[in-house]
């Protein structure tokens, strides 16, 4: 019988190492060994997905081809591994307690006391299991949210325990972080020596170490926490700083880290395939983009991070570096002077919610439109350039979105099975849907096919009463999804480049393989023709 391998990567220290990267490496690097590999990713929060969560703070909500909100590493598993991932890959401590308790009340446990060892610790291995059985992996790699003495953590951390001594094969890296002293210049070992004391506390030696640093670390400091934490020097491996996340993997395999799996998992064939092809171009780029990003989650950049990718992707396939300036529409509001955006190669809107800075953002749609800057709407992006050409090319004075607005002209307005809807969580139109392009537009030349597939995440819609007035005054509607009744991408004719979508494109960019309309906006960006 196949029987799945398990990957458990876990952290020490502190959060924010940049775990997720590393998980997808090794994931990356074993997929090259012709291996059939996926990931999973844990959050011990007690929401039951990240679709509730403030961008702000927690980052990006990634959504899944099934319509999962997810934790924004899915992304990174999928963009790494170049598949698509279901919401299963993504478990909270909300989704297992509110499976068990539901079980609970239905009787299923037949008067047992219903504990958190062996119910949730169950409840939690099946789904590890199960995922890694149903889609009949090679290898999964589960990657454990939060830091290792976290009271969340816990029962994660007890069932992947419980896997091993269940007999599966398994290997646990550790994931930490070897501070360097300013004053000294010295690489600290300490807080590494300590959060792998507790890693075994509760049961669990690991087999790797991943130590995050600054720099490459040397052999003496490799030796000293070899020796601390009980595993062979070959095993310590530096994850230093890399100019790129996708140079990673080379990073881990020139440590020789395929060795220690081969060891675990038999014979491996590794192959870079085109995936260093990609990587070595990265280093020889010289021109850089420069693109504004008018939003109004702008203080974190993991806000957006799907975006950043896509448009990284999109730049490295013409040999462009792309920088990112992400502008505060509140600030474009507020002082009412757009020059500013002058400077840049193109204009991106990525989603939003709510009215705070869409008075700015709407005004940045007007200057791309009226300046011929490059410009890609997504989502709120692709709502307010519609509410910005009603105003002012339709003569639709008070034309708004209803989200912000109680407007006498409705041009965008709320689905209508979002009307009855009073939850927040997992009830906007999510996930993959299918887009019909309408032929002999742009968007089909771009596309180059009648139907394409992306992912969704909203309550509001374009409102098709006005469909016509719009056309009338050169706006076009080039594609539909649902039998005609949502728009989904509207153009411009003579201008550089004036796209916008009600679907988030940039959930569907792989590294190596960029999305069509990220890539065409960064081919106008840079002055090039979009093949069309
Ligand atoms: N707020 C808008 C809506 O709900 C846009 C959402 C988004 O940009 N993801 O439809």
């Amino acid at each position: 019988m196949h029987k799945p391998k398990f990957i458990f990567v876990t952290g020490g220290v502190m959060s924010g190492l940049g775990k997720g990267v590393i998980t997808s490496s090794i994931a990356k690097l074993l997929q090259l060994c012709n291996l059939k590999v996926s990931c999973m990713k844990i959050d011990p929060y007690l929401n039951v997905d990240a679709g509730t969560m403030n961008p702000l703070i927690h980052g990006e909500v990634f959504v899944t081809n099934d319509g999962g909100e997810c934790d924004m590493d899915i992304g990174n598993y999928e963009r790494f591994l170049g598949i698509d991932l279901s919401k299963e890959n993504n478990i909270t401590t909300g989704q297992i307690y509110a499976s068990v308790i539901e079980k609970e009340r239905k009787g299923e446990y037949l008067g047992e006391c219903v504990q958190i060892i062996p119910h949730i610790t169950n409840e939690i291995k099946n789904r590890i299991i199960n995922l890694a059985n149903k889609e009949a992996l090679d290898v999964l790699v589960v990657e454990c949210g939060g830091t290792v003495g976290d009271m969340e953590s816990l029962p994660f951390l007890e069932a992947m325990r419980q896997i091993k001594f269940e007999g599966h094969d398994t290997l646990f890296i550790h994931v930490t972080l070897a501070p360097i002293l300013d004053v000294v210049g010295e690489v600290k070992t300490k807080p590494t020596q300590h959060s792998v004391q507790e890693l075994r506390r509760i049961g669990i030696q690991p087999d790797i170490i991943a130590v995050r640093s600054k720099i490459a670390l040397d052999d003496n400091v490799k030796r000293k926490i070899a020796l601390f934490a009980n595993v062979d020097n070959s095993a310590v491996i530096s994850s230093h700083d890399a100019p790129s996340i996708y140079k990673v993997p080379e990073i881990l395999y020139e440590q020789n880290i395929i060795n220690i799996f081969a060891k675990r998992f038999n014979n491996l064939q590794f192959n870079w395939g085109y995936w260093k092809d990609i990587t070595d171009r990265f280093d020889k780029i010289d021109k850089e983009l420069k693109i504004a990003m008018v939003g109004k989650y702008v203080k974190l950049s993991d806000s957006y991070v799907s975006i950043n990718h896509a448009l990284e992707h999109a730049a490295l396939d013409i040999d462009y570096k792309v920088k990112i300036d992400r502008i505060d529409a509140e600030k474009l509001e507020r002082d009412k002077d757009l020059s500013l955006l002058n400077n840049y190669d193109g204009i991106l809107v990525p989603g939003g919610f709510g009215k705070r800075g869409s008075e700015g953002i709407i005004s940045a749609a007007d200057y791309a439109r009226e300046h011929d800057i490059p410009y890609l709407g997504i989502c709120f992006g692709f709502q307010l350039a519609i509410v910005a050409f009603a105003r002012n090319v339709c003569n639709l004075e008070h034309a708004n979105s209803t989200e912000l607005d109680n407007p006498k002209d409705p041009v965008v307005d709320l689905l209508p099975d979002q009307k009855a809807i009073n939850k927040l969580g997992g009830t906007m139109r999510l996930g993959a849907h299918e887009i019909s392009i309408i032929k002999d537009t742009f968007a089909h030349k771009l596309y180059n096919t009648d139907i394409i597939i992306r992912r969704h995440r909203h309550r509001y819609e374009f409102n098709q009463e006005y469909k016509r007035l719009f056309e009338k005054n050169g706006m076009i509607f080039s594609a539909f999804s649902d039998n005609g009744r949502r728009a989904e991408i509207l153009e411009l004719k003579n201008h550089p480049y004036y796209f916008a979508v009600q679907y988030h494109a940039e959930f569907s960019s792989k590294f190596g393989k960029p999305e069509e309309a990220f890539l065409a906006f960064v081919k106008a960006a840079a002055g090039l023709s979009t093949n069309c």
